[in-house]
């Protein structure tokens, strides 16, 4: 006989309780007897089987929901810049950086991070981020000495 969940075993244990002695015992109120505990070998899979199951199908869709939001994560990345590498930090001073490329004396005529091999900007960007700064934007006009022609 097929069970409720599909379970198509044995529905009915040998020690299960007949329809009589389970109602006698539920009228005595004996509710530590085994009788009224009694749940068949059948509840017992079907149990095992559902929560197995359920924990399927839980997994199934935190994978499936994994990459939607790591692209989630990305967008709101994206969608907030860093802030930029302020000219006065000790990091930027110790590479001459500065905002605008025409203030440089040292830097090759058209050398700026635009068109820096360190730079990690998009074509065209304003700002952007720089390797050497981790976590922080520099200006698409900016320059430093550590600029390297991009390959
Ligand atoms: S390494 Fe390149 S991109 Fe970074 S600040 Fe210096 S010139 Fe600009």
């Amino acid at each position: 006989m097929l069970h409720a969940c599909g379970y198509a075993g044995k529905t009915r244990d040998a020690a299960a309780p007949t329809g009589h002695r389970l109602i006698r015992s539920l009228r005595r109120g004996d509710t530590a007897s085994p009788e009224s505990s009694y749940r068949s070998e059948a509840d017992m899979k079907c149990e095992t089987s559902v929560s197995r199951r359920r924990l399927l199908q839980r997994l199934m869709l935190g994978v499936s929901l994994a990459p939607v939001a790591a692209s989630a994560l990305r967008t709101a990345r994206a969608a907030t810049p860093a802030p930029l590498l302020p000219v006065d930090a000790p990091e930027a001073k110790a590479v001459h950086y500065v905002e605008n490329a025409s203030d440089a004396r040292e830097a090759k005529p058209g050398s700026n991070c635009a068109n820096c091999g360190l730079y990690q900007g998009a074509n065209g960007s304003a700002r952007g981020p720089c390797s050497l700064f981790p976590g922080k934007d520099v200006k698409a006009a900016g320059w430093c000495s550590s600029w390297a022609p991009q390959l």
